[in-house]
């Protein structure tokens, strides 16, 4: 088959063809049907040749079932002239079964006497993972920021929320890790269904989720999330009983907005969390980009977000030493993390850690912690070579797949030995999936790794929990040492703590000693370590390694 009589075009489409592994083109002779696709996308889609006969109708059984009526309202469009140029999504399969995010930007090229001659375009394939979440097949947060790039570019009204599920680690904690999965692509199907076609729905990071709606005004987002908050309470079942969901929900409508895809994000993100923290999960929209006086913590969002992404610029780490209660010597450091702005000065981790944990960006920051934690670590090894860091661990940073590899890169790279290196989860880390957790620590344990639970006593955990997990240290909380001398019960409660540990091998270390009589009144207990201010507040590493003397 041939696609002009020339073969001119089809030597142009040789050269452009080869161009690009991951963008392919397209020509079809309008006449004849007869279109000529790259010969990459053949190989990679499985098409059945080069050249074919009503192409439209062989792409689309490739295409996404979900995707078909975008791509056919599309590709009419361009087809009936109703458009010239069309830039379209959809998703398709390749030749494996896998579907690929792939953009299409088309046109008709006119013969020279007006009449629609040529179809052409390119198809650019944007690949498997980052597009599409695997959990719940629907577009991921890769796919989301594209679209707030092109609905910015194009000037479409549009109004964007950010729903999330609430305490979904509890739901993970009760059901298990698959079954969570499953009630999360459940909510997902539920969402879908209800805008049935009419915007679009993204699974972002974790439990939460973005619902574009093309034209809708506040008001229409309110019903809508309504609507969603119900379907939530009461329509996804878990084999057949129903499982109750609570959600929470920010939201910006946007109309010939001029900013950047950035300031979206963080306000939508700011949105959310006054939702979930502070309004009982009622829909907040964000209304104020240009007014700076009254979104200070929206700008302090927005700038801690931003030195992440410029390679951790303006955060930096403080050490406290971490004290051998026998030999009151220093053994140890635990490292936090601390961030300055010229115009916020210093501002502490207990102030954005709580938000930034629910941020993407956090697993960026969580490693370069651990290896600028781990570097200075052996810098002082070489005075004490035992010496021991503990680093903190985030809930987003321990429950990512690649967590993993990224320790291990980082401890190749330091050189540190895992033996001295303490993870140190907190509360919100222990509400994950049991048998995950598990898992996880095992894996961890077994490089050698060692495993602490910090601020053991102030949350739901119970002692029961140091025989259900595989742990290394139980780090006290400092609530339980404020006035001891005047308080049976906690007094009561620390030496049951200790004593347990020590039952089972697990060292303990007693947080928040902040002086000699403290220390010299917790002896009687006999923790394995001690920290607080009565041996050093936390320290610059410099400072830190002055006082090893
Ligand atoms: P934490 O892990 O329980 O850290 C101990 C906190 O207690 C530190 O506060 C420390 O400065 C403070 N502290 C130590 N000794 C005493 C004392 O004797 N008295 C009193 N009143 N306080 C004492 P900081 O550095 O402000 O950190 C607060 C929290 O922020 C940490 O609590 C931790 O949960 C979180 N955090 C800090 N750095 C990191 C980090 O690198 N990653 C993560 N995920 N969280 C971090
Ligand atoms: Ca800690
Ligand atoms: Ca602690």
């Amino acid at each position: 088959m041939e696609l002009d009589k020339t073969g001119l075009q089809s030597r142009i489409f040789d050269v452009y063809s080869i161009t690009g592994k991951r963008s392919y083109i397209f020509l079809c002779n309008m006449e004849t049907n007869v279109s000529r696709w790259s010969k990459n996308a053949v190989e990679y889609f499985g098409l059945p040749d080069e050249y074919m006969y009503d192409a439209g109708s062989i792409w689309e059984e490739y295409i996404h079932l979900d995707d078909i009526e975008t791509y056919r309202k599309n590709f009419d469009a361009v087809i009936s002239g109703k458009t010239e140029w069309q830039d379209f999504e959809y998703r398709a399969r390749n030749r494996f079964g896998n579907y690929v995010v792939c953009t299409c930007q088309c046109t008709i090229l006119k013969g020279e006497n007006g009449e629609p001659d040529l179809f052409s375009g390119t198809i650019i394939n944007h690949g498997i993972i980052d597009s599409i979440d695997p959990v719940t097949n629907l577009y991921s947060d890769y796919s989301f920021l594209q679209e707030l790039i092109n609905v910015i570019d194009r000037n479409i009204p549009i109004s964007v929320m950010e729903i999330g599920i609430n305490m979904f680690s509890r739901i993970n904690l009760m059901y298990g890790y698959t079954n969570g999965n499953q009630i999360m692509r459940r909510f997902g199907e539920q969402i879908k269904q209800l805008i049935n076609g009419n915007g679009m729905v993204y699974r972002l990071d974790g439990a939460k989720f973005a619902v574009c709606m093309y034209g809708y005004s506040e008001e229409d987002t309110k019903n809508l999330y309504g609507q969603i908050a119900m379907i939530a309470k009461e329509k996804i079942s878990l084999q057949d009983f129903i499982v109750p969901l609570k959600i929470s929900g920010g939201a910006v409508v946007l109309n010939n907005y001029k900013g950047n895809v950035e300031n979206i994000k963080s306000s939508i993100a700011y949105a959310f969390n006054q939702s979930k923290h502070e309004r009982n999960g009622k829909l907040v929209f964000y209304y104020d980009f240009e007014n700076d006086k009254e979104s200070t913590d929206l700008e302090l969002m927005s700038k801690i977000h931003k030195s992440v992404n410029k390679g951790c610029q303006g955060f930096y780490l403080r050490y406290q030493p971490i004290v051998d209660v026998k030999s009151e010597k220093v053994i140890g450091m635990e490292a936090l993390v601390r961030w300055r702005h010229e115009e916020h000065g210093e501002v502490s981790p207990n102030l954005f850690i709580p938000w930034m944990e629910d941020d993407p960006s956090f697993f960026k920051l969580g490693n370069w912690i651990i290896r600028k934690a781990l570097t200075d670590g052996m810098r002082l090894k070489k005075k004490i070579p035992e010496f021991i860091v503990n680093v903190n661990i985030s809930l987003s940073q321990f429950e990512r797949a690649e967590f993993r590899n990224s320790v291990l890169k980082i401890l190749e790279e330091t050189g540190f030995p895992p033996e001295d290196l303490y993870m140190e989860l907190t509360e919100r880390c222990r509400g994950l999936d049991r048998d995950f957790l598990r898992e996880e620590m095992n894996f961890f344990r077994a490089m050698g790794v060692k495993i602490a639970l910090d601020d053991f006593g102030t949350g739901t955990a119970s002692l029961g929990l140091l025989t259900e997990l595989p742990i290394d240290e139980l780090k006290i909380d400092m609530s339980f040492v404020r006035g001891i001398e005047e308080k049976p019960v906690n007094q009561a409660l620390i030496h049951h703590m200790v004593e347990c540990a020590k039952t089972i091998g697990v060292k303990t270390c007693i947080e928040g000693v902040e002086d000699k009589p403290l220390s010299k009144y917790l002896d009687k207990y006999k923790a394995t370590f001690y920290q607080g201010y009565y041996y050093s507040k936390p320290v610059t590493i410099d400072d830190f390694e002055k006082l090893l003397g």
